[in-house]
């Protein structure tokens, strides 16, 4: 039901209101309500009590006070205070939010393209070697007293970087061999990530395989698997990693990687070979 109330003196009208029923009002004992959604009187009949005959109920915007006063004047309490939101709908911004835009947009920038491009034959690489590099570098992190697990970055057959993980001695747990490794090599990465190899002796976490990604390296070998963790089926199941891996080697000098745990590792990290 909308009611619009009109004052009309010697036949012109000077001033009207808008009410119109409103459910589930909240500062209010009855429903419906009767809401009052606007009221407007001219400007030189104003403060002669005519507002006050035309009003029934009424609401007002925070920050109008001249309306605010004027309900405390006529006798109202504030029930509540609302924060209302808006949203352009227009079609600029409609196309944004659009899945086919995005793919439609990155394939214009070329970085479809991008993705798919990086070192894909790893097959000519000695992975023993450089997988034994990185079980070097964890023996000594189990020497020190941290977790015995390392990584090596290779890039063109050439070791960039090394290392291996330092939980206790950083007293961090999340300085992992492979996320420190990447950090500490970040610039060069953005250069040559995706013509690099990441080595690493027990296969990454999910932080560290997301960071992977992140570094745009394509190719991840693994000498030990975590059958804890189970990273691979986490790949598997995620389109924006398994785009992004080319290759995914596990069990590369396994049984070294193996030692390694049982040899410096807690009884809880001996949870990732059950
Ligand atoms: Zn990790």
């Amino acid at each position: 039901m909308i009611r619009i109330a009109t004052y009309i003196e010697d036949t012109h009208p000077i001033g009207f209101t808008h009410c119109q029923l409103r459910y589930d009002y909240e500062g209010t004992e009855s429903n419906p309500v009767g809401y009052l959604e606007s009221i407007f009187v001219r400007d030189r009949y104003r403060n002669k009590g005519i507002a006050r005959q035309l009003l029934q109920q009424c609401d007002c915007e925070l920050t109008n006070t001249n309306s605010f006063l004027f309900h405390i004047r006529t006798g109202f309490k504030e029930a509540n205070r609302i924060i209302c939101f808006t949203k352009r709908i227009d079609h600029e911004e409609g196309q944004k939010i659009q899945p086919e835009t995005i793919s439609k947009i990155l394939k214009q920038r070329g970085e479809r393209k991008n993705m798919s491009s990086g070192l894909k034959d790893i097959s000519n690489y000695d992975h023993e070697k450089y997988m034994q590099v990185a079980i070097e570098e964890a023996t000594i992190a189990g020497e020190r007293g941290d977790k015995p697990i390392a990584a090596v970055l290779v890039h063109n057959h050439k070791i960039i970087g090394k290392m291996s993980n330092t939980w206790n001695t950083r007293n961090s747990k999340v300085h992992h061999a492979e996320n420190h490794l990447i950090l500490e090599n970040a610039q060069y990465l953005r250069k040559y990530g995706k013509e690099c190899i990441i080595y690493t002796t027990l296969e990454p976490c999910l932080m560290c395989i997301s960071t992977i990604v992140m570094a745009d390296i394509r190719n991840v070998v693994v000498g030990l698997a975590d059958k804890y963790m189970q990273t691979k089926e986490f790949i598997d199941s995620h389109n924006w990693l398994k785009d992004r891996i080319f290759n995914y080697l596990v069990g590369i000098k396994e049984n070294a990687c193996k030692d390694l745990i049982n040899r410096y590792g807690s009884e809880r990290d001996k949870i990732i070979l059950l």
